[in-house]
């Protein structure tokens, strides 16, 4: 197992305990469909989020106000023009589920994309 990046939110952003902050890297969409047919038509809604994805996304479930990612995770992270996160510690030997996204609902989902928008949903 290599090591893993503990990172949490910016104590600005107001992200509460246990929630699953979703941050999408605008630069990468993902391309159409070959046919023609328009991404939001045949986009499925991500079983993790409840949102449609149309570029690539980050599944942050926060846990005692940190998550551990991989550092290729960290490194597009840090990549991204407006990065919600911040560095904490390097963790040895992390966990193994904490580097994937839990298949739990959370309670409280926070949207981040990577541009200026925020917003929060309950199920
Ligand atoms: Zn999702």
């Amino acid at each position: 197992m290599s090591e893993g990046i503990r990172i949490r939110p910016r104590a600005e952003l107001g992200f509460p305990d246990g929630a699953l902050v979703v941050v999408t890297d605008h630069a990468r969409p993902f391309p159409p469909p070959a046919d023609g047919t328009p991404l939001e038509v045949v986009q499925p809604v991500c079983h993790l989020c409840g949102i449609q994805h149309f570029a690539k996304v980050y599944h942050l479930q926060l846990r005692a106000g940190s998550v551990i990612v991989s550092a290729e995770v960290w490194a597009n992270l840090r990549g991204l023009a407006e990065n919600p996160f911040e560095l904490m510690n390097v963790v040895a030997e992390p966990p193994a589920q904490g580097l994937y996204p839990n298949t739990d609902r959370p309670a409280e989902l926070i949207e981040k994309y990577a541009m200026p928008i925020l917003t929060t949903r309950s199920n």
